[in-house]
């Protein structure tokens, strides 16, 4: 009999900052500031489910180069047409449909942010659903936990339903042996807020949206005599976006071809190098330390931030922008989003949330949930047996 229950939700990009805007919560009103990573969801989710660094779980940008294990190894050929037919937006769009199928792809796939030319040079760190047992290969990740232990558990992400039909299904859950522990990813305000951030009312409206269904679910169990635990957190925050910088425009301009010298990926907040030392190698450096939009993370800074690769496989050289500025035109995509994520740790906007009704636990980074997840677990089936 599940008496208690202990519900774990990830609600991306719910960023400390938003919290000034938020009515208080009811009933979840314990909250830490909790730092994330260097990297994008792509790592600091893996990070949040593992409990691990992406030194250690290996999970850093989506794309990596890895020319031996490309799912793009059959775009090869399709090298001889022309950019603007290469590059249309159809092509890219079946390049990344077929190659999704052709490796039996089931997590976040997407291969945006460098040219379709270099795509067969490239890998995809997540093929598989990270929310299911074994989703992040040479890991155990929090789900593998629960999986293994014999919790009764319901496990949901936006594979599945929309946040909406999540919150709902979790607040219905009234029979006395249903499920022990939930753990939720709820994607949609990440996307919202890149839209939206800054207009305080409508992200005001949102996050308390999020809020009083959360309170929902903890009355609602409460009236069938469940004691509710409940922990939300998220793997990052979302900083506006002050300021556009074409750094592209710059490397042309001394006169880098960004397909025939070297390989690059430029997301909106970092562009990233593989390229051997030299001639060409030096120019780069030499326009990238002359930009004050952004700066080179040196080998030191990466290693600090638990994202130093001594294969490289994420970059020779990256660089990254300052707190509100895009690299934009970049190569990810024509839209220019009103609030990014992936900018450096340090920025306020980047920190994440944690909170919760029990005042059990006291996270101060997004390497801390893991413990918190897999505690709950435990004392779940403890109360089992
Ligand atoms: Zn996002």
């Amino acid at each position: 009999m599940s008496k208690n229950i202990s519900i774990i939700i990830l609600v991306d990009a719910l960023g400390w900052e938003l919290l000034r805007l938020m009515q208080p919560s009811t009933y979840v009103h314990f909250k830490f500031k909790t730092r994330t990573i260097l990297g994008f969801s792509s790592s600091a989710i893996p990070t949040i489910l593992t409990g691990k660094l992406p030194i250690e779980h290996g999970r850093w940008n989506l794309l990596y180069r890895s020319p031996q294990d490309s799912p793009f190894y059959w775009t090869k050929p399709l090298n001889i047409l022309p950019d603007f037919l290469l590059e249309h937006g159809i092509t890219r769009k079946l390049i990344n449909e077929i190659s999704k199928r052709l490796c039996g792809a089931e997590g976040y796939f997407s291969s945006y942010g460098v040219p379709a030319r270099h795509l067969h040079l490239y890998d995809v760190c997540e093929k598989k659903n990270i929310y299911k047992p074994g989703g992040i290969p040479g890991s155990t990740t929090i789900i593998d936990y629960l999986d293994e232990s014999d919790v009764p558990h319901q496990v949901f992400s936006y594979h599945d339903a929309s946040d909406q039909v999540i919150l709902d299904t979790i607040a219905s859950n009234r029979v006395a042996d249903g499920p022990a522990v939930y753990f939720a990813y709820l994607a949609e305000l990440d996307a919202f807020l890149h839209k939206h951030v800054g207009e305080d009312c409508l992200v005001r409206q949102k996050v308390d949206w999020y809020l009083q269904k959360i309170d929902d679910i903890v009355e609602k169990a409460a009236g069938t005599g469940k004691d509710v635990r409940v922990f939300v957190f998220s793997d990052h925050g979302m900083t506006p976006v002050t300021k556009h910088y074409d750094l592209i425009a710059d490397l042309h301009k001394a006169g880098i071809d960004l397909e025939k010298d070297c390989m690059a990926a430029f997301d909106s907040t970092m562009a990233r190098f593989w390229i051997e030392p030299g001639a060409v190698r030096d120019r780069i450096l030499t326009v990238l330390d002359h930009c004050s939009a952004g700066r080179i993370l040196h080998d030191d800074e990466l290693q600090r931030l638990g994202v130093y690769f001594p294969d490289h496989r994420y970059g020779d050289i990256i660089f990254l922008m300052n707190p509100g500025t895009l690299i934009f035109p970049n190569w990810f995509g024509t839209y220019a989003p009103k609030g990014m994520h992936g900018f450096h740790p340090d920025d306020p906007h980047s920190y994440g949330v944690y909170m919760s009704n029990v005042d059990d636990y006291h996270p101060d980074s997004i390497l801390d949930l893991y413990d918190i997840m897999k505690k709950e677990i435990d004392l779940q089936r403890e109360k089992r047996f």
